[in-house]
């Protein structure tokens, strides 16, 4: 049995493109702003993956056979980390335990939904009020806004440790830091702040960024725009507002055309009933998500990242 437990990847910065755009700031006013477009191209990616107790990987060009479609979700298992904080340095070590049972309460099974890694994810989700206070909740967080198109800009936050690849696990045009808060309380009530903003939404389906983005792709600079324009609405918020002429630059995210090109895709999979049995090659990454190659028709399937995570990939590598 395989369960996708992550996505591991390196990156290298292919280009920065300066930029100078005008956008709307309020219904009556203008403002011009400067951004700087660091665009990203993933030199390597595996997904990790959990076979029995451990983890390894599976790395783009492997072959894998189809059988089946067994795709339950199973429990997330503990994460248990300790932080020591002396001064600025931060050391954290963590401790992973996998767990093979089904997972019956959101992403955990019976034993692990009363464990800390389950209050955490269950905090971040927005599904407990708790406030956590051990482990993950106590490193610096992220907090990323990402567009994929139409109105609705995605606040979000993620753990240092897991950093920007928290990014690269979904379906977005362009991104941005926000900032770096102390520990996950303050990046989850600076998230739910946000929010509020006219623009931006916490949650987004995946069906409707993937329609999203394909549009988007259309008219990436008329997108541009419009997620500066929520992003200077964001960033007022946080700390009274970008003060332009050429004082500051907005740096915004984004990838080289190879990972956002959909037009080689058949067939968008969000449910593994939809693949058909058969060898496959895992070809690449596609923004959010790979690319499954069927080596006889060479029909190209690409599937979300968000809906294989913490699954059974009904499938085995195969020399
Ligand atoms: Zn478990």
């Amino acid at each position: 049995m395989m369960v996708v437990r992550g996505l591991k990847l390196s990156t290298k910065l292919r280009c920065v493109e300066r930029e100078r755009i005008v956008v709307q700031k309020s219904l009556f006013s203008n403002v011009d702003v400067e951004i700087k477009k660091f665009v990203y191209e993933v030199t390597e990616w595996k997904l990790v993956v959990q076979h029995d107790y451990e983890l390894t990987y599976l790395d783009s060009g492997t072959k894998v056979k189809v059988i089946g479609v067994d795709s339950r979700t199973v429990c997330a298992g503990e994460i248990l980390c300790s932080v020591i904080k002396r001064g600025d340095e931060i050391r954290v070590v963590v401790h992973r335990e996998l767990c093979k049972r089904s997972a019956t309460k959101h992403r955990f099974c019976s034993v692990h939904s009363r464990g800390e890694y389950s209050s955490y994810i269950g905090y971040v989700f927005g599904l407990r009020n708790e406030v956590p206070s051990t482990g993950l909740a106590m490193i610096p967080h992220l907090v990323y806004a990402m567009h994929a198109g139409l109105n609705n800009v995605k606040v979000g936050i993620a753990n240092m440790l897991k950093n920007v690849t928290r990014l690269f696990e979904q379906i977005f045009l362009y991104a941005t830091i926000l900032t770096i808060t102390e520990d996950v309380h303050k990046a989850r009530s600076l998230e739910l702040r946000l929010s509020s903003i006219s623009g931006v939404v916490d949650r987004m389906r995946v069906s409707d960024r993937i329609r999203a983005l394909m549009r988007a792709l259309e008219r990436r600079d008329y997108e541009l725009k419009r997620f500066v324009s929520i992003l200077l609405r964001m960033i007022d918020a946080i700390n009274g507002g970008y003060e332009g002429g050429g004082k500051d630059y907005i740096p915004i995210l984004t990838l080289v055309d190879e990972h956002l090109d959909f037009r080689r895709v058949n067939k968008v999979v969000e449910n593994w009933r939809q693949v058909r049995e058969g060898v496959y090659v895992i070809a690449k990454y596609v923004v959010g998500g790979i690319v499954l190659e069927n080596v006889v028709n060479n029909e190209a399937l690409y599937i979300p990242y968000a809906s294989i995570r913490d699954r059974v990939l009904p499938l085995t590598p195969i020399q």
